[in-house]
């Protein structure tokens, strides 16, 4: 039966938040999310910002045909969809020659990660290959499976939660195929490896190999079959979950290893270390009277000596004690239990997180393209990094996690902002600039050099003497005190605040406000410092340099919203949702939207697509163009003030859509 046209727009909402008529409400922007849920339209615009709800549940919308609707096809003419922001990109790119990025945003859980393999996949399927080609697509997607293994967990919020950060470029060539790729990391979580909250896991790899590995495999690293026996992944009390099923990941995990190139002997010795960090785990002390440790487990140092190569007495030592350097010698000082737990809790991070490093280095070994160079080819870049975090606990993590989301979020507003701005001023339009909250003053507070946050920890961390957490925090007193959006337990009158601990900063990030504990701040940070020299990795001193590759490069934006805390189907919560358009800026984003024109058209293009609508331009218009455009817009009873046509000659820019949406197909 047909419906009209009025009563599906009612029962699907509007694909565009900017066709909303109340569009400065809070409550019809949720409403039209609601109802687009509820009809599994998970995709809504806002403008050309993709809004993204996590579904929860496979959709039949990521089919080889879906693939093939979105191909070459205008935006606002087909229903929103993650196709159609990389279609977007992948066009802009080969007309414009200019170098695209994606940046996919979002708390964890709300589809960050989903949403960058779609895109992959959508590149990887849909664009033109050679035999050389069909190797790299093969290898761009395999280097999925291999890096969640090693980089993702389960987490409350997230079954597969991406514990670390991940840009990745896609190279093309001057045909539009895809050649090449290069993927960076940042700032993965390594304390997971020694440590899993209540309902947490360790990385996948761990129960992978333990639940999937082949009987003789086990038996050469030293492993049991039984996740429990190991101290490292039974922190968290949840060894297995529903929804994974590790013993078929480890076959994918396998397969993926040897598609991108690995040789069994580097599959082996990747095992090795694995198996190691398993085996460190349950390395026991024990305490001499005078309080020095030693080791307990001789079996643990038997199956490590030969997994990692090194000699059992040597390695015994090392677990034991640390180099001091007396009078200029060498000496090595004994460490009590509780010293040497944490040495060996901190070489087994260690030893993790350059695996990781070198894994990565790996694949993009096998990604690189030999010939590839920057004249005759273009890049699209996709940014997966984790959301905004907070806990009952936030330590340095998720400082560098959310001062890395306050730039992200920056970027955004310079660059949506700046660039309607931008436009409008070269089409010679007047508008009215809207208000909106710029973070840059929390970004100051954290990056400024000599006086923000991570120069003086620099400056604790390279004091030598006495600098500690401690005496990091008090400087910060000292230095932001009267920030306005930093505090700590201290008062300006001398008293104290009592909600905060007196080893607690707050800062009132963009998102909400987040107290850190400084514990461990000196140690992590110098940890970085040291791999930063290495430049081995790209850290929050190194986040200035992604900045720069955002900058350089044309953005589409994926703001994805996570439905529910149960992970559940069908879940609309209202509250979660309101606070996550709060603090995605989507509001803000809507309202610039609607203060400028949301459609904007070559008269050209505009012409083509719709001169059917209008007998004077049907079946061709033989006069100027932009007369040619007034006429049709005239003529679909477009008032004055609801267009523009731009000096440029270049575009038609119209307020309100609905009248050539409702001539030509499209409301959901
Ligand atoms: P994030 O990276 O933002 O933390 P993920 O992308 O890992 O979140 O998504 C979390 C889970 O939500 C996925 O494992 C999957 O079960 C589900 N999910 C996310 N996006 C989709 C989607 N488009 N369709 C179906 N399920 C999805
Ligand atoms: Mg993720």
């Amino acid at each position: 039966m047909m419906e009209s046209a009025l009563t599906a727009r009612d029962r699907v909402g509007m694909q565009d938040f900017v066709l909303l008529e109340n569009h400065t409400s809070e409550v019809a922007f949720i409403e039209n999310l609601r109802k687009r849920f509820k009809e599994n339209l998970i995709y809504t615009y806002i403008g050309s910002v993709l809004v993204s709800m996590n579904p929860y549940k496979d959709l039949e919308i990521y089919t080889k045909q879906h693939m093939d609707r979105y191909r070459g096809v205008n935006f606002y003419e087909v229903s929103p969809h993650i196709y159609a922001v990389a279609d977007n990109a992948y066009r802009s790119m080969r007309t414009e020659r200019r170098d695209q990025c994606i940046l996919i945003s979002g708390e964890s859980g709300a589809g960050k990660t989903e949403a960058s393999k779609k895109v992959l996949q959508y590149y990887a399927i849909t664009c033109p290959a050679s035999e050389h080609v069909q190797t790299v697509k093969d290898r761009l997607l395999q280097s999925n499976p291999v890096l969640e293994a090693f980089g993702n967990a389960k987490t409350l919020r997230n079954d597969n939660s991406s514990r670390f950060g991940k840009y990745m470029d896609i190279q093309f060539d001057f045909k539009g195929a895809p050649v090449g790729g290069h993927i960076i990391n940042y700032l993965l979580e390594k304390s997971r490896v020694v440590h899993q909250s209540h309902g947490e896991r360790n990385f996948h790899i761990f129960y992978q190999l333990i639940e999937g590995g082949e009987d003789d495999l086990l038996r050469r690293l030293g492993l049991e079959k039984n996740a429990q026996q190991y101290q490292y992944l039974v922190k968290g009390n949840c060894p297995k979950v529903s929804s994974i099923n590790d013993r078929n990941d480890w076959k994918i995990v396998r397969k993926a290893l040897s598609v991108i190139g690995f040789t069994d002997d580097e599959v082996e010795e990747l095992l090795n270390i694995i198996a190691s960090v398993l085996h460190l785990g349950n390395v026991q002390y024990g305490g001499e009277d005078s309080g020095s440790a030693y080791i307990t487990t001789e079996t643990q140092i038997k199956y490590l000596a030969r997994l990692l190569g090194v000699d059992g007495t040597v390695l015994k030592e090392a677990l034991t004690h640390k180099k001091i350097i007396a009078k200029g010698e060498e000496l090595m000082s004994p460490l009590n239990q509780e010293q040497a737990a944490s040495a060996r809790d901190a070489l087994s991070k260690a030893i993790y997180g350059r695996t990781f490093t070198w894994l990565v280095n790996k694949i993009n070994g096998s990604l690189a393209f030999k010939v590839w160079t920057r004249s005759n080819a273009s890049v699209i870049g996709l940014l997966d990094i984790y959301g905004f975090e907070v806990f009952q606990n936030n330590s340095f993590e998720q400082f560098c996690i959310n001062y890395c989301n306050e730039k992200l979020q920056q970027l955004f507003i310079e660059l949506t902002l700046k660039s309607e701005q931008e436009e409008y001023e070269a089409e010679g339009i007047t508008w009215e600039p809207v208000q909106y909250f710029n973070n840059k003053i929390i970004c100051d507070l954290v990056e400024e050099k000599f006086k923000g946050i991570i120069s003086i920890l620099d400056e604790e961390c390279l004091r030598p003497g006495d600098a500690s957490d401690i005496t990091f925090l008090e400087k910060l007193e000292n230095t932001v005190g009267g920030h306005a959006h930093f505090l700590t337990h201290k008062l300006a009158d001398g008293k104290t605040r009592k909600i905060m601990g007196r080893e607690e900063f707050r800062l009132i990030h963009y998102a909400g406000e987040v107290n850190y504990n400084v514990n461990g701040f000196l140690d992590k940070n110098n940890d970085l410092l040291f791999r930063n020299l290495k430049s081995i990795y790209l850290s929050i001193w190194l986040l200035a340099k992604l900045m720069e590759i955002l900058m350089s490069k044309e953005p589409s934006y994926v703001r994805c919203i996570k439905p529910n805390d149960a992970k559940q189907a069908g879940r609309f919560d209202e509250v979660l949702i309101r606070h996550q358009v709060k603090y995605l800026g989507l509001m803000e984003n809507l309202r610039v939207r609607r203060a400028g024109f949301a459609y904007r058209r070559r008269y050209e293009t505009f012409l083509q697509r719709y001169k059917s609508l209008c007998p004077d331009t049907w079946p061709n218009w033989d006069g100027r163009l932009v007369d040619g455009v007034s006429t049709l817009v005239k003529h679909l009873g477009y008032k004055p003030e609801e267009y523009k046509l731009g000096r440029l000659y270049s575009k038609i820019q119209c307020t309100r859509t609905t009248k050539l949406q409702s001539s030509w197909k499209g409301y959901s």
